[in-house]
């Protein structure tokens, strides 16, 4: 908790079994600044409140400024430099995914922490600036601060492109630019990975709405675990393990949950409310299937002498991927 702001994650230290992946959710004011830095792991980011400025270079040297609302992404590969700040009227909510579990947003390259580690003399030779003027450095780092709102994007876009133009990587996902990959009478899901969203080499992500009775249907993932954050509603997941385990949990807004690659899982909408989740995966693609696909989708005469189910029960079931049942 700073003025500006705060932020609270959850890595791998406080939820053992999250080894790909880590999260944080981030709250900050009008003018409140996550301050310049960078990191080891890449960045995926989900704005959840309000309205903010991000701001980077490309690998290039090429500037990316631009505004991001509700529901919309962004992404940040790996040792590319970044900020967030908070817009009118109130700022910003947002969660930051890192495709590294054991990954802190306390152990990031922070401009000002940089800087006061740094001794002048050195910081005046490369800057060819007098000592003198290297003693307003900060003496210890900032990490999220307050100052005042910027004023219009155009013109923050217009300095920091200089001469050298603005990069022509987009880093920011619109989500109102692109339609819901699927709707069914029991919700819908957004799907964003790299094939709608070029940068996103390693974060994949699905956005769920499950409607009040929906089911989001059993289903597994081949690819790769699972790091879900619920954003609103109250839910109830269950995982099978294996070996006859399982275990079931409840979630609400705020709650993290995981799921290692390759388990079968189901989460039913427990309230009367719209459950709405994400689910995260280090991967540059989204994969799943589904448990009735898998079932409609192979001879019929075997799977009845598995389950001991007739032909017009099997005949019944959904022959592609619903994602939120009923369909
Ligand atoms: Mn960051
Ligand atoms: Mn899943």
């Amino acid at each position: 908790m700073q003025e500006g702001g705060w932020s609270r994650e959850v890595t791998v230290r406080e939820l053992a079994v999250s080894k790909s992946m880590a999260g944080v959710d981030m709250r900050l004011t009008a003018g409140g600044i996550r301050e310049l830095h960078w990191h080891t792991a890449a960045e995926w980011a989900i704005m959840l409140y309000g309205n903010a400025r991000i701001t980077a270079i490309d690998a290039d040297g090429k500037s990316f400024v631009t505004d991001i609302t509700e529901g919309d992404l962004w992404y940040f590969p790996t040792g590319i430099p970044h900020s967030i700040q908070g817009l009118n009227p109130d700022g910003a909510e947002f969660l930051l995914v890192f495709d590294d579990g054991n990954f802190s947003e306390y152990e990031t390259v922070l401009l000002t922490d940089w800087m006061a580690h740094t001794p002048h003399d050195v910081l005046s030779a490369n800057f060819g600036a007098s000592q003198q003027a290297m003693e307003k450095m900060p003496k210890r780092e900032k990490f999220i601060f307050q100052a005042a709102v910027p004023g219009p994007l155009a013109a923050d876009q217009k300095a920091a492109a200089g001469s050298r133009g603005a990069s022509s990587q987009d880093f920011a996902f619109r989500t109102i630019q692109h339609a819901v990959t699927k709707r069914t009478k029991g919700g819908e899901v957004r799907i964003i990975d790299s094939s709608n969203f070029k940068v996103s080499t390693t974060i994949a992500a699905a956005v769920v709405t499950v409607h009040p009775r929906g089911i989001r249907e059993l289903h597994w993932h081949p690819n790769a675990d699972e790091w879900q954050y619920f954003i609103s509603g109250t839910g109830r997941m269950t995982v099978f393990a294996t070996g006859g385990r399982a275990r079931t949990a409840d979630f609400q807004a705020g709650d993290v949950g995981y799921i290692q690659k390759t388990l079968p899982h189901y989460i039913q909408n427990t309230g009367d409310t719209d459950l709405k989740f994400l689910e995260v995966f280090k991967s540059g693609f989204y994969q799943d299937l589904a448990l009735s696909e898998w079932l409609s989708h192979t001879p019929p005469q075997l799977v009845m002498a598995h389950l001991g189910i007739d032909k017009a029960t099997l005949d019944a079931m959904p022959k592609d991927e619903v994602v939120v049942m009923p369909e």
